[in-house]
This record gives structure tokens, sequence and C-alpha cells, in this order.
């Protein structure tokens, strides 16, 4: 044979030449039970007449040769092998092509070698377990005729570089032809194509490598082929198939320049590469060529705006690009599309005198539709701050040139100090205010959570901010407001304090707060309404009125309400008492828990929560309320809904799947009774004390026949002898939380960065269902037939309550220590309190376990002088402290 014919020549019933001239060869993949699920099953079950017509379908399909393989744990492979092989064999519409026999296993190989006709190719064999294997592998080969695939793999592990490809592909070569004998062309190197665009720096040159290497094997190597598995360059754009087809084709075009002519391709997942739209092309380049430092990044920021376009309207998609340049940049900003925003932004600074003009003119347009947008309610908080993410994008791109022309200072409306009081962490409302404010042109200053008043007072200074938003979700917090306003008042401060957060109201504000100080005190009760408030507030013209009426009209509702509130009558705590919640302990059947004592649970997998999430709370961190799922299809925010819908379920796969958040739990199951009405002790096995919890009892006067509850009736009495229960927990799913919140900020992504915050909240709410169930059929045991759907456990239509201090039945947050002491939970799992007994990492519940059948949850209303004394007493603090932990004059 001369030199020039040496070609690879593979059969089926029909040749298969494989010359330079030739076409590149694609391998049909699907008959594979480690790539296609339905392969899987068919031969699993047996089904070889529809597996077959897999086969068929790939040949149909254009595939000319079709790699078979039966690697599976619950598949006899080498059976499975043999008889598929046999059966292709009588169907000649299938086995004209050549066959690949696919398999990691020697055995399988050559019981496949035994019975394929014509001249088949192995897939593969290499030098990973040594040279001598590797020698005796292929001299089998080579004695049942075959071409072979050689991995790039050896020793040392499989080649992930340039320069290991080589290395590798240059002694597997040599081993082959000169110690083998084995005919060059006969021989195709697997160069071992990997994802590229995976967000880690060292796959960045994954794809170019390939591509260099296999162009130097073709030119280094005579007569070898070069092949790969070409889906997996884009295996992280999974579920994007128009990113994954053009990532494909671009590879392909790259690759079988440098000399790729063989490659398994799923012909349904190539995009024509000249139909690939010129921007996508350009940004698939960048990634696969490793052209620029961000291609991962904006390949990503452009998958998004494909995501969900179907592939004809993918042009259409885009058409907007052909806008002029302000519809552009409006178009982007009230979209939320990032992808375009900076080469926009260079075009408009390329426009104008002054980079600064870009911002105030361009961009303010556009985030002016925004404003007028959701001013007319046709937009929602999750967009505008979408909007924001992309108008930080834009400043940011402008800032450095901005910075070079000295003495230019971009002119805003006011500048805003917002903080998290003392001793409290939640800022998810806060940050959603923050970025809607300073997409209206405020400049934020934001001191985050935990903020100490003396901090907030010396910053405000510092900055002369022109107001302070103050955020809280738990009682404690309106004390430390309260403090703030007389802090500012005494130092003069004549700026208007914002008040905002679940805990605070209007009546707080206007009777605690308001009264403090003497500028305004506005009570801003969600945060669409931030921006006009403080429009309002700050506008030159108006303010002096505003502020005056503002004042009035606190002042009016300060007085109805403290009359309001007199209306009501309340009994004495010891009539309340009298009037207790009666169980018939003596007929009462209590369950002793199964596993009574502490418990710690450690990396519970996060996907086991799915299920339990409650999603209309998330919707309300956002603003956008109702009920789910049906808020999805709601008239007024059904988009809008469904959008954040989708965004929030994409970030919880990814929390998930690469385990973003840990979660810890412990919770500990006692016994335990009731003594002196209200107190609840628990004890250890030997009857010791171990804790007391201290719980409070409704006053409002009711009905005849209508009990005022405490918690503490549903525990049994100690004087009834009667052995009774309680438990108390703590998950968090929050360990991770803020890490992952800060790096999105840092990104200009405060959507992302609010986003985690509000999903690590509802993965610890379903932790607390999820572990209540555990609880209930397990671990206590007293449910153990219980059969609820998850929306039967969203609703709690379960027997039992697990109450939590701080929430109606028991507003008392000192609790919090109790179950703390008890439990050790800081020790035990990290979860710590703050001096407002605010739970750290936010994303965390506790509360106790009640598993009476009778127990219930309820609201404990207003509590009077008598209570409230007799409560500092039984805690032995005083009744100022009280009065803090418990804010009694303000329920109702
Ligand atoms: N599924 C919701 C539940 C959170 S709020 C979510 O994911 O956000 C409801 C929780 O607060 C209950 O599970 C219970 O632990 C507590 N709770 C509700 N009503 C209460 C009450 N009246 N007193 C004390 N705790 C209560």
């Amino acid at each position: 044979m001369t030199e020039e014919k040496r070609y690879m020549r593979l059969s089926g019933l029909e040749p298969l030449i494989i010359t330079p001239e030739s076409n590149f060869i694609n391998v049909g993949e699907r008959t594979n039970v480690a790539g296609s699920r339905k392969f899987l099953r068919l031969i699993k079950e047996e089904e070889f007449d529809e597996a077959l017509s897999i086969a068929r379908h790939q040949v149909e399909g254009g595939a000319q040769i079709i790699d078979i393989n039966m690697d599976d744990g619950l598949i006899d492979g080498k059976q499975a092998m043999v008889r598929f092989l046999n059966l292709i064999a009588s169907e000649p519409d299938i086995c004209r092509v050549p066959i690949m026999i696919d398999s990691s296993k020697w055995d399988i190989i050559e019981a496949g070698l035994q019975v394929v006709q014509g001249k088949c190719v192995v897939n593969s064999i290499s030098l990973k377990e040594g040279e001598e294997k590797f020698i005796w592998e292929a001299t089998q080969i080579k004695r049942y005729g075959a071409a072979v695939i050689v991995m790039a793999f050896d020793e040392v592990g499989q080649a992930d570089n340039y320069e290991r490809r080589i290395e590798i592909a240059e002694r597997s070569y040599d081993v082959l032809v000169n110690k083998v004998g084995f005919p060059p062309e006969d021989i195709i190197f697997d160069l071992n194509i990997f994802p590229v665009a995976t967000g880690m720096e060292e796959h960045r040159r994954n794809a170019i490598d390939f591509i260099d290497a296999t162009k130097w094997v073709r030119e280094n190597l005579p007569h070898v082929s070069v092949s790969g598995g070409v889906s997996n360059v884009s295996f992280s754009f999974r579920g994007n198939n128009i990113v994954r087809e053009a990532m494909h084709s671009v590879f392909l075009y790259h690759a079988i320049q440098a000399g790729m002519n063989i490659g398994i391709v799923n012909p349904t997942m190539l995009e024509v590469y000249d139909d690939i739209p010129k921007d996508l092309l350009e940004y698939v380049e960048d990634v696969i060529l490793d052209r620029r430092e961000d291609a991962t990044e904006r390949l990503l920021e452009f998958a998004e705006t494909v995501k969900g376009v179907k592939k004809q309207d993918n042009a259409k998609a885009l058409e907007w690009r052909k806008l002029s340049l302000q519809e552009r940049i409006t178009h982007s900003l009230v979209k939320g599309i990032d992808t375009f925003i900076i080469e926009d932004a260079e075009e408009a600074r390329l426009s104008v005198a002054k980079p600064l003009h870009v911002i105030e003119g361009h961009l303010m347009t556009g985030m002016n539709v925004v404003g007028d947008l959701f001013g007319v309610g046709k937009m929602f908080l999750p967009q505008v701050v979408k909007s924001a993410r992309v108008m930080k994008k834009a400043v940011a791109y402008l800032n450095p040139f901005i910075e070079e022309e000295k003495g230019e200072e971009q002119q805003v409306l006011g500048k805003i100090l917002m903080a998290t009081v003392k001793g409290d962490v939640h800022d998810i409302g806060k940050n959603i205010v923050s970025v809607v404010l300073g997409c209206n042109n405020y400049q934020i200053v934001d001191l985050g959570v935990m903020v100490p008043p003396e901090k907030i007072i010396e910053t405000a200074k510092k900055e002369n901010v022109d107001a302070i938003g103050l955020s809280g979700l738990i009682t404690p917090s309106l004390d430390e407001m309260v403090y703030l306003a007389k802090e500012m008042e005494r130092q003069n401060f004549d700026v208007p304090l914002l008040i905002g957060g679940a805990t605070t109201s209007k009546a707080h504000t206007a009777v605690k707060i308001d009264t403090q100080y003497k500028n305004a005190v506005v009570h801003v009760n969600d945060a669409s309404r931030a921006v006009t408030i403080v429009g309002d507030l700050l506008n030159e013209d108006t303010r002096t009125e505003y502020i005056s009426n503002l004042k009035k009209d606190y002042g009016i509702f300060r007085e109805k309400f403290l009359k309001r509130g007199k209306t009501k009558s309340y009994i004495s705590i010891d009539e309340a008492r009298k009037r207790k919640y009666k169980i018939d302990w003596e007929s009462a059947e209590i369950t002793k828990p199964n596993q009574l004592g502490i418990h710690v649970i450690e990396n519970t997998d996060l996907k086991q929560l799915l299920d339990y999430i409650d999603w209309s709370p998330f919707f309300r961190s956002w603003d956008l309320h109702g009920k789910f799922p049906d808020i999805l299809t709601d008239d007024i925010v059904g988009e809008q809904a469904s959008e954040l819908y989708k965004d929030a379920q994409e970030l919880l796969t990814k929390i998930v799947n690469e385990k973003l958040l840990k979660s810890k739990a412990v919770y500990g199951l006692f016994k335990a009774n009731t003594v002196n009405e209200d107190d609840i002790e628990v004890y250890d096995d030997e009857g010791n004390i171990t804790a007391t919890f201290v719980t409070l009892r409704q006053q409002l006067k009711k009905k005849e026949g209508v009990s005022n509850l405490a918690l503490s009736d549903f525990i049994a009495p100690k004087e009834t002898s009667k052995e009774d229960y309680i438990g108390c927990f703590c998950v968090s799913t929050g360990f991770g939380t803020e890490a992952l919140a800060l790096q999105y900020e840092q990104e200009n992504d405060d959507y992302n960065s609010i986003m985690i915050k509000a999903l690590a909240d509802r993965l610890a709410e379903a932790y607390a269902e999820y572990l209540h169930k555990e609880v209930r059929t397990t671990h206590w045991g007293y449910a153990s037939e219980e059969n609820l759907s998850n929306e039967e456990l969203i609703k709690e239509n379960y027997k039992g309550i697990r109450p939590a201090p701080g929430y109606p039945a028991c507003p008392d947050h000192l609790e919090k220590n109790t179950i703390w002491d008890l439990l050790g939970v800081e020790e035990k799992i990290g979860v710590r309190l703050t001096e407002s007994l605010a739970m750290w990492p936010a994303a965390s519940v506790s509360g106790y376990y009640f598993g009476n059948p009778e127990a219930k949850y309820f609201g404990l209303g207003k509590i009077t002088e008598d209570q409230l004394v007799d409560y500092s007493k039984r805690r032995n603090i005083t009744k100022e402290e009280a009065e803090k932990w418990l804010n009694p004059n303000l329920a109702d």
C-alpha cells in the first residue's frame, strides 16, 4: 500500500473510506445507555425492537457510524452488546454503516468484536492503566482487524491542557505504531472535549487547547484521525439549546479546520454556522477561542436573553437591536437586559461631550420610563431591581471615564442613609428600597444590618445625608428606632426619618417615634411607595408644607389610635387564668416520644426541602401579593410573578446542585408539665427541671364559654400527675448566604443578592416544615400514620403546632434564650442570637413543638399592666425591660 493511500477503511454492509477530502464523519450517539435514558430503559426492559428503531433513526438521520454502549450497572453488558449487535446484523438499513463498539470493559469490547460484521471501531483504549495493558489490547484489536479510538489518558490522568494532549498522543502513537505495529490510519485520537464557560478559570482554555492539539496531532502524527464528543463543550448551557447549538457549530467549525475529522454529534443539535446570529456568534466564539477575559460572563448574560426563546423567534427577539441608541438603552433598562448595555453605553459615550452626560441623559431618560411604568403600576419591584442592575452596570462602566475628567460630579437628588437597626438582621425590604431609590437618582449610603445607633448618627453627619431610613423585623427593634429618634433630636438633626420593616406600623411610628423628633417621621409601609415619599420629603419647593401636613396627620392618627385602644375590655390576669383552656387530662392519650433528648442534624440535602417550600411569602417579600400558584396567572401581576418565579427556580437549582448553602438543625423532645397555670417546666430523665418556659395569656374579655388561651394550656399540669412532653428546635439554611449575596453585590447584581436571601429564608421555613413532619411521624411519632399532601402541610393541617417566639401566641423573644440554653443551639449548630434576640444567620427558624391534638395557634392580643408586672417578676427583670420585649400597648 503506497503512502498516499493510507486511509482508514471502515465498513458495515457498505464501505466507509475516510480520506483527507472526506467530509466530517458524524457518529450517532443515541444507542448509548450512558447517554440516552430512553435507550437505557429499552435495554433494561429488553425492548430490543424499539431499541433497534433508535439505531435506525440514527442512520436515517445521517449518522455515518453508530456508537453502541451497554455500560450500566444494572445491565449484563456483555450479553446486551452481543444480542444487540446480532440483531443489527439482520437489519440491512442499520448495519450498512460501521459500528463503534463502546465500552470501558475489555470483555464487552471483545465480545462485540467477536460478533460484529464488517470493520468496526473500538471505543476506546488508553495508557490509563499502563503500557502493558495498552499494548495487549491494541494487539487484540489489530488481530480482529478493527480501528481504534485512543483516549488522551495516561497513568497520570486525563490530558486537560495542550501540552498533555500532545504528550499522550505522541507516546500512544509511538507505542501503537512502533511496538504493536498498528496501522496508523486505523488510529483515531480522542483528545478530550471538556466544557467551557463553566465559570472556572481552569476551564477557559478547554476548547482552544483541544483545537490546537488537534492541529498538532494532524500535522505531526501521520495518517491518524481526531475525534471527540462534541456536546460536552456546551455542558454548562444545558437547557438552552439555542446557545448549545451555536456552541457546537462554532466549536466544530474551528476544530474541523484544525483537522478534527470524526465526532460524536447529535445532528439535531447543530445550528448552521452561517445562520448563527452575529452577536451570538461573537459571544460564542469569544468563549470557544478564549478571546476575552469576560467571555463567559458575556455569553451567560446573552444566554439569559435567548433562554426560552424559540429558535425561529431568535432573530425577532433581537429586532430591538435595530432601534435608535436611546431606544435601545431604554429597552435594556425597562426589560432588565444587561447583555448590550456596555456596548450601548460606549456608543453613547462617544456621542456626547462628557461621559457624565450619558448617565444624566441616555440612562436617566430610560430610568424615567421605568419610573413612569412603575408609577402607573405597569412594572413591579422585581423588574425595577432588574432595571437597576442594568443601570449599575452602565454606570460602573462609565465611572472610570468620568473620574478622568476631574471636577465633574453627578447631580443626585439627595443622599439617603439606610440601615437595619442594632440587633436586627433582615434586610430584604431595605435592600429593595435602596435599589429602587438608587435607580431614581438618589445616592444611597447603605450601612447593612445590625448597625449600632452611634454609627448611624456618625455616618449621617459625616456624609451629610438628606434622609435616614431605618429598618427592623422584630419588636425589640422598635425600641432601637425610638432611641435613634430621641438621639437625632438631641443632636439637632434636621432630616426626615423613614421607618420600615415587618414589625413597624403606622401606629408605632405615630405613637412612639413621631413624638420624639421634630422633623418628619414617616412609616413607609411598602417599598413601592418609597420613591414618591422621598421625593415629597426632599423637594425644595414643597417639602415644608408636606412635612407640616405629615406631622398633623400623624398627630390625628395617634389620638385616634390611643382612644380606640380604650374601647375594648380586658380582664385581670387572675381572672384570665381561671378561664384557661381546659383539656380533659384524665382521658387524654399522650404519646411518649420515640427519641427523648437532643438531636443534631447536619447537611440535610436541600433538594429534600424543595417540596416543602411555601412560595406565597416569597412573592410577598418582593411586594407581589397573591396566593401561589394562582399568582402566576394573575391578570395584573401574573407575568411579573412568573418571571420572578422562573429566576428563583434557576437560582434555587444552582443553590441545590452546587450545595451553595448549608443546612443545620437541632431539636429536642423532653418531659414537661405546666405549673402555676402559665409556666411550662421541662425535665430531664431523673425529673430535674432543666428549663422553664414562660408563657403569656390572653386578657381580652371574651364571650361566655370562650377561653383565654396560653400555650401552657396544651401541656398537662403537674398536679394531674400525667407525664407530658414538649419539644423545641432551631433550623437554619443560612450558612453561606452572606458570602453569596456579597459576591452578587460586588458584581453589581442586587437582584440576585436579594434573591439569594429571599430563597434562603424560604428554605429555612421549608426545613422547619420538613423537620416538624419528621418529628410528628417519627422522632416523637404521635402521628405515625399521617399522610398529608404538600399543600396540606403548607396549610398546616396537621396535629400539633410549632409556635415560634416572637409570633402572635408567644410574642416574647426572650423565650429564645431559654431554647438556646436548653438545646445548646449556638454550640451545636452555630446559630446565634443578637442582642435583640434575632437569629443569625438570618435564614433560621426556631420554636416549640406541642403534640396535643387540641393545641392550636392564637393571637395573644394586648396584655394589661397586671400581667406585665407578673411577667417581669417571673422573669426577674424590670418592668421597663419587659415592655421593651413585649411592646404590650401596641397589640390589637
Ligand atoms: N409556611 C410559612 C410559615 C411561616 S409563618 C412560610 O414558609 O413562611 C408561620 C409559622 O409561624 C408557623 O409555622 C409557626 O411556626 C409560627 N406561627 C404561626 N402562627 C403563630 C402563632 N399564632 N403563634 C406563634 N407562632 C405562630
